[in-house]
């Protein structure tokens, strides 16, 4: 298997399981492989280990009670899950912004009813959701609960989490937050101020099938069952737990918090920053959300001619992976609701390319980057010219 990654771009599709992720996983597939509900000693080994990362996992998040934790197969099922939740255990509207991911609006659409439905624009040059509008709808709305993501997946846009969490808090609103992009690029230790909060392994080099939802309070805990027919956490979620997977994400969150510090952010935004202005100036193309604050990461480029898939394949042959939107409607030819919220039409929407590097990616690995994005605009200038 190969370990250089310095050509891979898709880190907000997944990431590559840290090295310590690994071994943990490994250790404890190997040694604590009993069920956690089990009463013998062993067993109540497994359960400890599971109790001692969840804590883990509270002390990265600034969490008191790490009992609000309940550990799930990733994002898609904590975000279903809360979105259903509050369809079900909620008066009054639900609000959601208009870039959430499918994994939140899907479950909007089917679970809230359309009388309860609220949609949130975002600025169509910064693709951020504004506070204000925020307010103003709560004023003039009886609202229950607020959805917005932390980071948007395709954009890498931050939103107003925090100043959300203050103002629904004082509104007694419910928010929720899907973190999925933002943990493990920033640092994690506000995050609890949002009500529920969801995250996922193996957006940070933690795993696949593996990541967490954290609860409110303990009234909205004891309501809260996500899957029936077993005592296991705490009887929220039915269905033993995947101690190896759970125990390799805390450690890789864990590890990757330590990395995040404003030098680290700052270094890597400059590196983005120049491979943007570079391209800008070779190739003419546009970067969406440039005027935004942005994940240090992500870059979403509209290119000056030609259909993305083209300069995906041809970047593919020459051994970079980037992605065309967000994996989950990337090919299936669905307009991006991103895209669609921050103004872009059919036609540009099939020139944006996602960029996204990692913790390990150079300024070295993005200058390559643009210069195989060079390489691709004069093949396929010399296409159109043979045609
Ligand atoms: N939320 C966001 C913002 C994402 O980017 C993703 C993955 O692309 C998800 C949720 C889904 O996460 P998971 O793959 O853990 O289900």
């Amino acid at each position: 298997m190969s370990s250089d990654y310095s050509k891979y771009f898709d880190y907000n599709a997944t990431t590559p399981m840290r090295e310590t992720a690994l071994r943990v996983w490994q250790e404890m597939a190997a040694k604590h492989w009993q069920n956690p509900s089990s009463l013998y000693r062993e067993a109540a080994e497994t359960k400890h280990q599971l109790e001692y990362y969840r804590e883990g996992l509270a002390d990265v998040l600034d969490i008191d009670e790490p009992d609000r934790i309940v550990f799930t197969s990733g994002a898609t099922e904590a975000n279903n899950a809360v979105i259903r939740f509050l369809a079900e255990n909620t008066e009054g509207k639900i609000a959601i912004s208009a870039i959430e991911h499918p994994c939140v609006t899907a479950p909007f659409d089917a679970f809230v009813s359309p009388e309860r439905q609220i949609r949130t624009p975002v600025d169509a040059n910064t693709g951020a959701v504004s506070v204000e509008d925020v307010s103003r709808l709560l004023s003039e709305n009886e609202v229950a609960a607020v959805s917005v993501m932390a980071a948007n997946n395709e954009t890498g846009v931050i939103q107003p989490w925090e100043e959300l969490a203050e103002l629904c808090t004082s509104n007694g609103v419910l928010l929720h937050t899907d973190a999925a992009q933002w943990i493990g690029k920033l640092p994690s230790e506000n995050l609890g101020k949002c009500d529920f909060l969801t995250g996922s392994g193996h957006k940070f080099g933690g795993g696949k099938g593996v990541g967490f939802l954290v609860l409110p309070d303990s009234e909205i805990a004891d309501k809260f069952h996500m899957a029936i027919g077993g005592p296991q956490e705490e009887g929220k979620r039915a269905g033993t737990e995947n101690l190896p997977a759970i125990a390799a994400m805390v450690e890789a969150l864990a590890e990757v918090e330590e990395h995040l510090t404003e030098e680290f952010c700052s270094t890597h935004t400059a590196n983005r920053d120049h491979f943007e202005s570079q391209c800008e100036e070779s190739l003419g193309i546009d970067v969406i959300g440039k005027e935004a604050d942005r994940l240090w990461n992500t870059s979403m480029i509209v290119l000056p001619h030609t259909k993305n898939l083209k300069w995906l394949t041809r970047l593919s042959h020459l051994g970079f992976s980037v992605s065309t939107g967000s994996a989950c409607s990337a090919g299936k030819g669905n307009p991006s609701e991103v895209m669609q919220a921050m103004g872009l039409d059919f036609e540009e929407m099939g020139r944006v390319l996602r960029i996204s590097g990692g913790w390990d990616t150079s300024a070295g690995d993005w200058k390559e980057l643009a210069r195989a994005l060079t390489a691709v605009e004069a093949d396929l200038d010399a296409s159109v010219s043979r045609d």
